[in-house]
């Protein structure tokens, strides 16, 4: 089942989400004031969108159990864009799918989103396929050091990479990641990371919220800040979105990240999907990633992706600060996933929302302070 979801679709009663994460989640709260139902497909019995729906167990490559999905819901999408894409195809003989598994498919292997990027005329950093040592010289030698070394495939959140400085990284580097398909991409010194998230209806029409300014440590984002960037890059950052989001005829939420590096942006990689530096839409816009999602794949009129103040989003990575304590800055809005804290997990975030920058910044470093770590620096970075 293909092509377009029908404007004004109001027969959509039931969404289907392959995925429980936390992105699920939001897409069933920002749904349920729509009217919508939610069916959440999940390996795990505890998935935290089991909040906002029902959720069905099962494996992300058990086919049969994408079909009973699909024969419950009226249209489906996915919170996890490593769903194998022959469970999305079979899901698809069963009910529409939004995006389409194109989107899916070109976003799961480094080398073919590079390549369709370099189609496109989007920039990327040099890369080189690595499928042996001798590629992997052969790389180095077209590249040089500093380098990074990615799996192909499955890699997120800075999981199976590694940054190459010198022969020894090298060694160890090949030891660890060697077994896989990898791409070896010259390590590009950003001046800053940013993310453009987008939306495309089902007529074609496409809105884009303003470009964030993300910090990342160890491969995993932190913050984010909305507009935090010379309003130049907006424009350029939406041209290319907008070649993608038309090459796919997409329907639904896409996410491009982008190094800015001698004042262009060169992309780091697309997720077909609601995304994390999204997060801050929810309080800080007027119409949410999540509920505008749901508006493209049910076929409904897109709402605004302007910024309703200046906002920031601090993400909680495997511990929250005291929730009393933060609930005290003014306007803190607080997202607790719901989700055991575990090293490295993803189990909430925070967004300040404020009238003017000079407010933002002074309950930003109240917030960081509380929060401690590596929070009062990366801090300084998203405000300089
Ligand atoms: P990824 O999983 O590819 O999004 O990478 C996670 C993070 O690692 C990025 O957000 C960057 O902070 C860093 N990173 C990845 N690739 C590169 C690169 N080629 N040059 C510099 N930093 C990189």
């Amino acid at each position: 089942m293909n092509g377009q979801p029908g404007q004004g679709e109001e027969q959509v009663k039931r969404i289907g989400v392959l995925g429980g994460g936390q992105l699920g989640r939001m897409l069933g709260l920002a749904g349920l004031p729509l009217g919508f139902q939610f069916l959440f497909l999940d390996p795990a019995a505890d998935a935290c969108s089991g909040a906002t729906g029902e959720l069905l167990q099962a494996g992300f490559s058990d086919e049969d159990a994408a079909r009973k999905l699909a024969a419950r819901v009226d249209v489906a999408t996915f919170d996890f864009e490593n769903v194998p894409e022959a469970t999305a195809s079979a899901l698809q003989e069963v009910c529409p799918l939004y995006p389409a598994p194109n989107a899916l498919a070109a976003g799961q292997d480094r080398i073919s989103e590079n390549t369709l990027f370099t189609r496109l005329g989007i920039q990327v950093p040099d890369y080189h396929a690595v499928s042996s040592r001798t590629d992997l010289l052969e790389g180095l030698d077209k590249i040089g050091y500093p380098a990074v070394l990615k799996t192909r495939r499955l890699g997120y959140d800075g999981k199976g990479q590694a940054v190459l400085r010198d022969s020894e990284d090298l060694e160890r580097a090949w030891q660890r990641l060697g077994e896989s398909e990898l791409i070896l991409e010259a390590f590009v010194p950003f001046q800053a990371e940013c993310s453009l998230v987008a939306v495309r209806g089902a007529g074609g029409e496409i809105r884009t919220w303003p470009l964030t300014r993300n910090v990342h440590s160890n491969g995993i984002l932190k913050l984010s800040r909305p507009n935090g960037l010379d309003k130049a890059l907006q424009v350029k950052a939406e041209e290319k979105v907008r070649a993608l989001l038309e090459h796919f005829d997409y329907t639904g939420v896409i996410t491009v990240e982008f190094f800015l590096f001698n004042g262009e942006l060169l992309v780091n990689e697309f997720a077909p999907r609601v995304h994390n530096s999204g997060h801050w839409t929810i309080d800080g816009s007027t119409c949410s990633q999540f509920e505008n999602h749901l508006r493209a794949i049910t076929g409904m009129p897109l709402g605004e992706t302007d910024m309703t103040g200046y906002s920031v989003m601090f993400n909680w990575i495997g511990e929250m600060p005291d929730k009393q304590q933060a609930l005290a800055i003014p306007g803190l809005h607080w997202h607790d996933y719901g989700k055991e804290p575990r090293p490295g997990r993803k189990i909430g975030h925070a967004t300040l929302t404020a009238d003017s920058l000079d407010a933002l910044q002074l309950n930003a470093v109240q917030l960081a302070d509380l929060a401690g770590g590596e929070f009062p620096e990366l801090l300084a970075t998203l405000f300089d």
